[in-house]
């Protein structure tokens, strides 16, 4: 099978046209084709000679993915159920806002982490997504949806940093002049919090935001909710975040889902409360939101507000992030790809 092209970046296409005699700018032409026109088809690359396009044809593919299904939220929140070229399938979320439209993306088919309260992680690791399958749901999103992107996060399925190299890379190509030039303030990766890797990106260079799936103040509770836990403990976790945020000067954003008498006790706020003072990060609480066959409840009204409320009195900033598209299961933690749901439909 030819390998998308939309796996090379800038430079690993300058390195190809050089070697094959033409100038490196045809490099740069060849991307904004890719990213900035979102061709399916060499042939449509005009101001590449004849010659190259058949060169690029002949071994590479530049097709889009296939989308099987879209959902369409009450709250405009759009989902789409993508089917990859091995017959897997992946979903990502479009969520416009007033201000901005963004996108989350899927890193991986499936998860092997298995957070307790995520339908990604109850399917189990499948594989990897390629570079041109990351880049490719947002492509489809921009060209198919014909919509400006301002915002990616590398919140879909998958976690991230289990395929470090090709979402870095798919990073550089998001964020690249001549690709979709999407500033790198506007991208967000969150980790369930690999520990090497959070220190690794410490390095990356680029002003990335980290977002980190933290759900419990203690080892006991987070252990029972994120098993990732067992091999990097809270206070590993905390350490790799305060190496981050003094190594890069940045920020960081503790995503904290509420779940009704497992992580909302005022025993688990204050004990939050005393691992994050003093940290420059954020907090997002997001009350649960319901995934098939798994028994969690969303804690009511009052006790969100008291909880977001007893963070701020203690100086954390923190906001309620009320998880978009439930109705279609795009919500936070409700993303699985949806295979079987097709598979039966088209029996
Ligand atoms: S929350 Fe993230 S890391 Fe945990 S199982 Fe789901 S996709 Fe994997």
């Amino acid at each position: 099978m030819k390998k998308n092209i939309r796996n090379f970046d800038l430079e690993e296409i300058k390195e190809m046209v050089v070697g094959l005699g033409q100038p490196a700018f045809r490099a740069e032409q060849i991307f904004q084709w890719l990213y900035k026109k979102g061709v399916d088809d060499f042939f449509q690359m005009t101001d590449i000679p004849q010659d190259m396009r058949n060169y690029l044809s002949e071994n590479f593919s530049v097709d889009f993915l296939k989308l099987v299904e879209k959902f369409v939220s009450q709250d405009g929140t759009k989902k789409f159920l993508f089917r990859l070229s091995d017959g897997n399938y992946i979903e990502s979320v479009m969520i416009p806002e007033e201000d901005r439209i963004t996108v989350c993306v899927s890193t991986q088919v499936g998860c092997k982490f298995g957070c307790v309260f995520c339908a990604s992680g109850k399917i189990g690791f499948i594989r990897n997504l390629d570079v041109s399958e990351i880049l490719g749901q947002i492509l489809f999103i921009r060209f198919k949806e014909n919509v400006r992107i301002s915002n990616i996060v590398f919140m879909g399925m998958g976690e991230p940093f289990d395929n470090y190299d090709s979402v870095l890379k798919a990073i550089k190509i998001i964020n690249e002049k001549n690709g979709l030039n999407i500033g790198a303030r506007k991208i967000t990766v969150s980790t369930a919090g690999i520990v090497p890797c959070i220190k690794k990106f410490s390095d990356f260079g680029k002003q990335v935001r980290l977002s980190i799936s933290l759900h419990a103040p203690d080892d006991r509770t987070r252990s029972l909710l994120m098993p990732i836990n067992n091999k990097y403990s809270v206070s590993e976790l905390l350490n790799a975040c305060k190496y981050y945020i003094s190594h890069t000067g940045r920020r960081i954003t503790f995503e904290y889902i509420l779940i009704e008498d497992v992580n909302d006790t005022e025993k688990h706020l204050f004990q939050l409360i005393k691992i994050v003072k003093g940290l420059d990060a954020d907090i997002n609480v997001i009350p649960f939101s319901p995934v098939e066959g798994i028994n969690f409840r969303c804690p009511d009204m009052e006790k969100i507000s008291w909880f977001v409320a007893e963070l701020k009195r203690h100086s954390i900033r923190a906001t309620v992030r009320y998880s978009r598209g439930k109705d279609i299961k795009a919500a936070c933690g409700q993303l699985a790809g949806r295979r079987f749901d097709v598979e039966k439909k088209n029996r």
